[in-house]
């Protein structure tokens, strides 16, 4: 098992970092030729307009739609906006997931905040029933899904931050911010 991260911009090497803890091979995708034998790739967060804009640079937008056809993507926060279908704006997008997204939706950058979040699916996958503490950092939030997608989490005022179609998964948060792994392990399983 081999995960890519992607390393345009962004929060990358705590995804890297995370996965080293837990025991699984990762390298950095800078290129198309990274993409090779890889199991799944996480996008991480950071600026979603300049991960699109780089990606346009380094001609990975069609070989990183081809590879979501067939293999397991984990977008967080900006990886999750450039993995969405619509972002409400004019910035490159992978157009892969169904989603819309609406960009720092939760206001400035000091509007920041933490939350405990019940979240059914991890619980079934990990058997822990601890609520998952959750880090978002002028996040987006996942406005609509639709067709296969589907919703894994949400805010108690219905605000929808973590969705999944089949091998697609996108938070709004920051999973590799936190020592809980298991945003990770269920990511994995994802990609098995
Ligand atoms: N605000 C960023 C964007 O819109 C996302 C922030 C993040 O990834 N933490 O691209």
């Amino acid at each position: 098992m081999k995960i890519g991260v992607l390393a345009l911009q962004g929060d990358f090497s705590e995804h890297i970092v995370m996965l080293r803890r837990i025991g699984i091979e990762s390298s950095e995708v800078r290129l198309p030729a990274h993409l090779e034998g890889l199991n799944g790739l996480i996008m991480p967060g950071g600026e979603s307009t300049t991960i699109g804009k780089l990606a346009v640079a380094f001609g990975l937008i069609e070989p990183l739609r081809e590879f979501g056809k067939s293999r397991a993507i984990w977008g967080t926060c900006a990886g999750a906006i450039f993995l969405s279908k619509d972002a409400k704006r004019d910035q490159p997008l992978l157009s892969l997931m169904d989603i819309t997204v609406e960009r720092n939706a939760f206001g400035a950058q000091v509007d920041s905040f933490e939350a405990d979040l019940e979240i059914d699916a991890l619980k079934e996958a990990t058997g822990s029933n601890n609520p998952y503490h959750a880090v978002f950092i002028r996040a987006p939030i996942i406005e609509s899904v639709r067709g296969a997608a589907r919703v894994l989490s949400a805010l108690p005022d219905g605000r929808i931050v973590a969705a999944q179609e089949n091998k697609l998964l996108a938070t709004s948060f920051h999973p590799e911010l936190t020592n809980d792994s298991r945003f990770h392990e269920y990511f994995l399983a994802m990609c098995r």
